[in-house]
């Protein structure tokens, strides 16, 4: 569908040779390929194909790309580029707020923004905002009755935990007063020294996806907060990449710990333990890790976890770290292993409270049940290294739960739910790197959830506009995602099901999954079987290849039947705790979810409670890969546009009629082309009516509504150059 013309000397963008697009002026048409002079006085004959129209001067850096005439990439990637230079990081497109990372301190979180954007909201001419949108929210919550959901994505680094703070303490300072939302803002030192780490994408990544209900009264006052956790990602508990760190609780611990616990918890040097010194990066430049650890301590005073809880969880995380520094050395020539590092094995075991020999043979052996009898088989070295890292990443993944939930405790405890609700959701941005795993497939999945809520949202307010306006809709394409979510989701025949029927296999590899994905999903066009053990998806937002090794393990995600007895011998309360709730998955061993469908389930609880909320929309987006500030990296940016559907807006918009005018003002506007007797003395409708028929625009580019003209992309600028000539 191109409705677009060109004319002599109108403003082009080109693309070079190189990729890059550069503004230029139309020289003259020819037969295929346009002349097209460009700013350094250079003349370059381009392909029509690779020349889009710009936008006129008037509307350079505008708040909202919808507004824009053209909404071409180049445009859109030049509106934004403009604004960031100017200090604008936050820009509108349509219903959606891109906040595009500063990477530095910008001067517009102050109580005066505040109290600015609570006065007057997000109209009155102030600029976008995460104050206007949680503005919004707040007030669509309070007018309409309804429960609002603000949901944040964009990939690491990009800025979505700090937006969601900001929108937090904007909603804190407009229904605070009763002190909860102190608690409610102090949850987040907490989770992010448990959940964040330092990685080489983010100094301080959420490896976990997190909703927030911020709960209020009637009068609209905050009465308390429940927090929902999304897959945390337990492997970085035992290993770490080059660079990289484990969470940052266990290096604020060893750093701001004082003498008494130390001595209790037996603590070292953070480089002491295994656990922490692999990714060779112990310290984040500008953070104290000390400091930090005392800052987490009074959030969780505020949030009234009280001291013995406190040590208990400290007491965990102490015994994690010795965990770590279990060794073992083979004894036999069939690789079999005994434990050399004692003073570890007795520190760890004394922090959970358990027998240090209960503790050497639930690493070092197994049992098997054959024939009614219980055979006790010796584990090879890898085996033993295996079953010391699930018991730690069991270890801190029950704590973070319980930690969760004990917050949640807190924050729900005695509080009388009147009102509706603000949800908050925080949560990883579609993914796609050099090697992909399990790990990538359910983030990349729940993005294909989350983005089918967006287009259908989306698509139902241009639907109720045009509605509104009683013209015909049915000409506006839309294309929905469901073929790759059933791809993934359906039973029995879906990827999950798959999976999780391939791993009740006890002889299953990784390479009879990926035959068995192969020989069922091939049909289906958003999959492609790779060589070996691999498979591609085609996501909404790009292909994405993964591989099927480690899949299986990481989807059963199983704790040995010796390690859930050692904990439930553990007197510490805490390991006991966590061993009854998971034994409880483990004594229904056949009816134990698999990782991917208990990610499933808490999916399709999220959108469930999503779609009866009212939803706002902020992109995040990162300017460049090296979290550095006035740097803006065009590809980068418009790579993340097209993966968190910000150019789905565009293009939804785009197919329909995107350029909206009243009456009255589009008559006003170009009256002045029509005759004289033509214009006067006629109602705005007729005078339009007049100039449509005038100019012969063609009945395909716009429709009529009842208060407005709907027209096609790039129609006014044909209207306003041919307004200019008059
Ligand atoms: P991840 O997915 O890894 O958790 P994220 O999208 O949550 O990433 P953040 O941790 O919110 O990313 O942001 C990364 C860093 O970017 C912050 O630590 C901060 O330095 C900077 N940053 C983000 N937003 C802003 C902002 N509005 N103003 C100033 N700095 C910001
Ligand atoms: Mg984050």
């Amino acid at each position: 569908m191109n409705y677009l013309v060109f004319w002599q000397n109108s403003r082009v963008w080109c693309r070079s040779t190189e990729g890059e697009w550069i503004l230029g002026t139309l020289q003259a048409v020819g037969d295929a390929s346009p002349v097209i002079s460009v700013l350094d006085g250079q003349v370059i004959k381009a392909e029509t194909s690779m020349v889009l129209p710009a936008n006129p001067d008037i509307l350079e850096g505008i708040d909202d790309l919808i507004q824009l005439s053209y909404l071409n990439e180049p445009a859109v990637l030049h509106n934004l580029k403009y604004r960031y230079s100017q200090g604008f990081i936050y820009t509108k497109a349509g219903p959606v707020l891109i906040a595009i990372n500063p990477f530095k301190k910008v001067p517009i979180y102050s109580s005066e923004y505040i109290d600015m954007f609570r006065q007057h909201g997000s109209k009155a001419g102030l600029s976008p905002h995460v104050y206007a949108t949680a503005d919004s929210a707040y007030k669509e919550m309070i007018t309409a009755g309804l429960n609002q959901s603000i949901i944040i994505s964009g990939e690491s680094g990009a800025g979505k935990t700090e937006t969601a703070k900001i929108a937090m303490q904007y909603l804190a300072a407009l229904g605070g007063g009763g002190g909860v939302e102190n608690e409610i803002l102090e949850t987040n030192p907490i989770l992010e020294a448990f959940g964040n780490a330092k990685t080489l994408r983010n100094n301080n990544s959420s490896r976990f996806g997190k909703l927030i209900d911020i709960f209020f009264d009637s009068a609209g006052k905050i009465c308390g907060a429940k927090i929902q956790t999304y897959l945390l990602e337990k492997s970085r508990v035992v290993h770490q990449a080059p660079g990289e760190r484990s969470y940052h609780v266990f290096y604020q611990l060893c750093a701001g710990a004082d003498a008494g616990m130390r001595d209790r918890l037996k603590l070292r040097h953070a480089s002491d333990y295994h656990f922490l010194n692999q990714g060779k990066c112990l310290a984040i430049e500008n953070v104290d890790d000390a400091g930090q650890f005392h800052r987490m301590l009074n959030a969780m005073n505020t949030v009234q976890i009280n001291q013995e809880d406190q040590e208990k969880a400290f007491k965990m995380l102490a015994a994690v770290l010795w965990l770590g520094n279990v060794a073992f050395s083979i004894i036999d020539n069939e690789n079999h292993v005994t434990v050399t590092n004692d003073e570890a094995i007795q520190v760890a075991a004394s922090l959970l409270e358990c027998g240090a020999l209960d503790l050497i043979q639930a690493l070092c052996t197994r049992k098997i049940r054959a024939r009614n009898e219980d055979i006790v088989q010796k584990l090879t070295y890898p085996q033993a290294v295996d079953a010391r890292d699930a018991l730690a990443k069991a270890l801190y993944a029950s704590l973070f739960d319980w930690l969760v939930e004990r917050i949640n405790i807190s924050m729900e405890a005695g509080k009388k739910r009147t009102g509706k609700t603000i949800s908050i959701l925080d949560i990883y941005g579609f993914e796609s790197f050099q090697s992909n795993s399990f790990e990538q497939l359910c983030i990349n999945y729940a993005n294909e959830r989350l983005q089918q809520h967006f287009n259908r949202h989306l698509f139902k307010l241009e639907q109720e506009e045009y509605s509104a306006e009683g013209i015909d809709w049915t000409r506006v394409e839309f294309v929905d995602n469901q073929e790759c979510l059933d791809l993934i989701e359906k039973r029995p025949l879906g990827l999950i099901s798959l999976l999780d029927e391939e791993c009740t296999f006890p002889q299953s590899t990784e390479i009879s999954l990926a035959m068995k994905l192969s020989k069922h999903l091939s049909k289906n066009s958003h999959f492609k079987a790779e060589r070996d053990t691999g498979f591609t998806i085609r996501h909404y937002a790009g292909e994405v290849t993964y591989s099927t090794s480690g899949i299986m393990e990481k989807n059963r995600d199983l704790l040995h039947t010796d390690i859930l007895e050692l904990l439930s011998s553990c007197k510490s309360s805490l390991s006991r705790a966590f061993s009854a709730k998971k034994g409880e998955g483990f004594r229904k061993e056949s009816q134990k979810q698999s990782v991917s469908t208990k990610f499933k389930g808490q999916l399709f609880r999220l959108l469930q409670r999503l779609e009866n909320t009212s939803p706002h929309f902020i992109r995040c987006v990162k300017p460049n890969a090296y979290q550095l500030p006035d740097n803006f990296e065009q590809d980068l940016v418009l790579q993340q546009l097209r993966c968190c559907g910000v150019l789905e807006v565009v293009r939804i918009t785009r197919s329909g009629y995107p350029s909206r005018h009243l009456h009255q003002h589009f008559a006003d506007r170009f009256r002045i082309m029509l005759q004289k007797q033509a214009s006067d003395t006629r109602d705005a409708l007729s005078v339009c009516i007049s100039i449509l028929q005038h100019f012969n625009v063609s009945p395909e580019t716009y429709q009529v509504g009842l208060t407005k003209l709907f027209f096609r992309s790039g129609q006014i600028a044909v209207l306003e150059e041919k307004r200019t000539r008059t």
